[in-house]
């Protein structure tokens, strides 16, 4: 594997523990502590094979979407825009958190009209797609490719390729179970891995 000193992966686990809501109807999922487990993995898969990579978010606690965007923004300057992926781990819901619901599956976001996050994007979607056989497959194919759009701040307020996951739904019984087991977290971390290394490949050559 090829190492590269001047690229980093930054990693957004999404909200916090103060955050309101964000939870499974019985509250025993937790999307701040998912996500943060997730970015945690992924951080040290990535620096196991000599990638840089930084969690923007140690901490438990929410730190304001403008406060995120400033601190990748600081990254950009420090690297080169070009030099930086960044993505934010989510975990989707269909309703306000009180019952539990249908929906269910996999998607991926990107800032609106064609950009290099595109390409990051179709990386994860495909990487999720092979690891998750069974899975329901949420893609957008209007324009071409599989993310949806979105003018999410993460997205829009950061000046480098940026991409926001929704891993499966934390208000659907079936989803929250593969969450919680080791099998279902390690293919969620394993497809974030897959997709950010496919894309690193691609844009080297
Ligand atoms: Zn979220």
């Amino acid at each position: 594997m090829k190492r590269d000193k001047d690229f980093i992966v930054l990693l957004d686990p999404g909200h916090g523990e103060n955050t309101p809501g964000k939870r499974s109807p019985d509250g025993k999922f937790r999307e701040y502590l998912f996500a943060r487990e997730v970015a945690q993995e992924i951080e040290r898969e990535l620096r196991k094979s000599g990638y840089k990579c930084e969690r923007i978010i140690k901490c438990a606690m929410d730190v304001s979407l403008a406060e995120r965007a400033k601190i990748v923004n600081e990254y950009c300057k420090e690297y080169g825009t070009n030099n930086v992926i960044l993505i934010s781990i989510h975990v989707n819901a269909a309703g306000n958190g009180e019952q539990w619901m249908n929906a269910r599956g996999f998607e991926i976001y990107t800032s609106p009209g064609k950009t290099k996050s595109d390409v990051l994007a179709e990386c994860i979607f495909e990487a999720a797609k092979a690891l998750l056989p069974d899975m329901n497959m949420r893609a957008d194919l209007s324009d071409e490719d599989h993310d949806k759009e979105a003018r999410f701040a993460m997205l829009t307020q950061t000046k480098c390729v940026a991409v926001l996951s929704e891993n499966l739904f934390q208000d659907n019984r079936e989803d929250v179970a593969f969450l919680c087991s080791l099998e279902g977290k390690k293919k969620i971390v394993e497809l974030h891995l897959q997709g950010i290394l496919n894309y690193i490949n691609k844009i080297k050559k």
